[in-house]
């Protein structure tokens, strides 16, 4: 496949562990410099950019928390002053704080709300105007079957994730005219820290109701991200890919 990223500028947020590392790397296989975005994780970052900086590209991690709109327009900025322009941005940064609706504080309500939707608002928001002028793009939201089903317990997690898959569509459309492709990846269970909480028995539950029988790896994820930030992928807009072995079909 011919992916056409070489030397384009991506940033990917939340990508010093997880999916968000493997996504970077496998963009920095394909040619890309990548900048990381990170929120805690100094050790992670440093070690993956490490890794980008090995295989011959420009890198650069940078701390800002997504749901702080300054802090976030800043980094874009300082980026945009260092590199010369933003081609692709995966909005992968997410988290978790699970609870019944009836036990959930309204702190928990907002923190995954303002970190997984409004951090792919703000990070989106500064961003768009340089890809308009470039009239090329390509932003990727990393979404979850648990907004594409709803997940008791998750009310907050599936609710932000359910809100960014509308903002994917939405935003296609409304950058389609200018070129630039915006879409959403839904993985079901994928092997990261998120995951590592999940009690042994509902890990169980889950397998069997998984067509593979296994949970995803954060390389598969990346390989499909790679793909819709390709050449290949040019004509897809406004989509959403479930990548969850089959789990919700
Ligand atoms: P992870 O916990 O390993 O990684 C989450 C990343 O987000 C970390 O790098 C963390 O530093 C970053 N982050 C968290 N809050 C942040 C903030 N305020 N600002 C900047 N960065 C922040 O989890 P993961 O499994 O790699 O998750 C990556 C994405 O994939 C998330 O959006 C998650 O919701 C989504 N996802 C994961 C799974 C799964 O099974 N692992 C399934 C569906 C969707």
């Amino acid at each position: 496949m011919k992916t056409g990223i070489e030397n384009k500028i991506a940033v990917v947020t939340g990508g010093s562990h997880g999916i968000g590392r493997a996504i970077a790397i496998a963009l920095a296989k394909e040619g890309a410099h990548v900048i990381i975005n990170y929120h805690r994780d100094d050790k992670g970052a440093q070690n993956a950019i490490d890794e980008i900086t090995a295989q011959g590209r420009r890198s650069k991690a940078i701390k800002a928390d997504v749901s702080n709109y300054s802090a976030v327009t800043n980094m874009m900025k300082d980026i945009k002053n260092e590199f010369g322009s933003i081609d692709i941005l995966v909005n992968n940064a997410g988290i978790t704080r699970d609870n019944l609706l009836m036990r959930m504080k309204v702190e928990e309500w907002q923190e995954v709300i303002n970190t997984n939707l409004s951090g792919v608002f703000n990070c989106s928001k500064a961003v768009v105007i340089g890809m308009m002028r470039q009239k090329s793009g390509k932003i990727v939201n990393i979404s979850s079957i648990s907004g594409v089903t709803g997940v008791p317990g998750q009310i907050n997690y599936s609710s932000s994730k359910g809100g960014i898959i509308s903002f994917t569509k939405a935003l296609a459309k409304e950058l389609a005219p200018l070129g630039i492709n915006v879409n959403a990846v839904a993985p079901g269970f994928i092997e990261t820290k998120m995951i590592d909480g999940i009690p042994v028995q509902n890990k169980k539950m889950a397998l069997d109701l998984i067509p593979f029988k296994r949970f995803g790896k954060p390389e598969e994820v990346a390989s499909l991200v790679v793909f819709l930030v390709s050449e290949a992928s040019s004509y897809i807009t406004g989509q959403v890919i479930n990548i969850d072995g089959g789990l919700v079909t």
